[in-house]
């Protein structure tokens, strides 16, 4: 493991209503004055109905971050929907992105990690996906068939979410709060791939008081701290990369159109 991709789900907390947009922001805040002070650049997979609230706070992240995709809104369900209902929610919405951003939208990630066919992300424009957690979330999906390291389809890269050899225990957003710092370590030290591919959502940096214990255990500033201390722990391993600066160098090598 010689590469940190960090990622944040830029997004409406679901659980708020309307006020979900506003934690959203309010945890984006947080995360950039953390990344500011760990100096570590990450990619940031952000709703199209998110950047439409706060277009400016995201165009301001994309001086210093890699903006991706992250639905149009984050009720979309591109696995269900028709290709052509796909390609179109998802062609509007990196356009609109990148009318407002200084980078090229490269990434898409999948709400609820449900993304349309590699094609449909292809023909949409999109250079890698990270849509793929190869873990068991029960309720949710299983994944644990599927491959733990980087794979290219249809000239998309997949770069999937990291979790542990065998038992693919996952340690992104819910499994870090719960489990905590030794643990995502012990995780990362036992990982065989070249890189850490972690994600979290800004919300998580807000104290939280609705959605049952999975979602509010362990926000705010107790997140905030966790992660500043993995994260310097992680940086004295392993370069932090943007997700589109290693599709680039992997994807030169399998085909991802880099
Ligand atoms: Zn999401």
């Amino acid at each position: 493991m010689n590469t940190l991709l960090l990622s944040f789900d830029l997004e409406e907390y679901d659980k708020a209503g309307e006020d979900g947009f506003e934690i959203g922001y309010r945890g984006g805040q947080v995360v950039r004055d953390l990344l500011r002070r760990t100096e570590v650049r990450a990619t940031f997979f952000v709703t199209g109905s998110f950047y439409s609230r706060y277009s400016e706070f995201v165009a301001e992240l994309s001086d210093e971050h890699e903006i991706a995709f992250h639905g149009l809104s984050h009720g979309d369900d591109y696995q269900s929907m028709s290709a052509e209902d796909a390609l179109e929610r998802l062609r509007t919405g990196k356009e609109k992105l990148e009318k407002g951003i200084t980078n090229q939208v490269a990434g898409f990630r999948a709400p609820r990690m449900r993304p349309p066919s590699y094609a449909v992300l292809k023909s949409a424009g999109f250079l890698y996906s990270s849509s793929l957690h190869p873990t068991l979330v029960p309720g949710r999906y299983n994944h644990l068939g599927e491959p733990r390291i980087p794979f290219s389809q249809e000239g998309v890269l997949e770069i999937p979410v990291s979790v542990s050899p065998l038992a693919r225990l996952p340690l992104s957003w819910v499994w870090f709060r719960q489990l905590g710092v030794s643990y995502a370590k012990i995780v990362t030290l036992a990982l065989k791939s070249n890189y850490l591919a972690i994600y979290f959502h800004p919300w998580e940096f807000v104290p939280l008081t609705r959605g049952g214990i999975m979602y509010t255990r362990n926000t705010g500033e107790k997140m905030e701290g966790a992660v500043e201390k993995f994260l310097r722990w992680a940086t004295v391993k392993a370069e932090p990369l943007t997700m589109g600066e290693y599709a680039c160098q992997e994807g030169c090598t399998q085909g991802a159109g880099c």
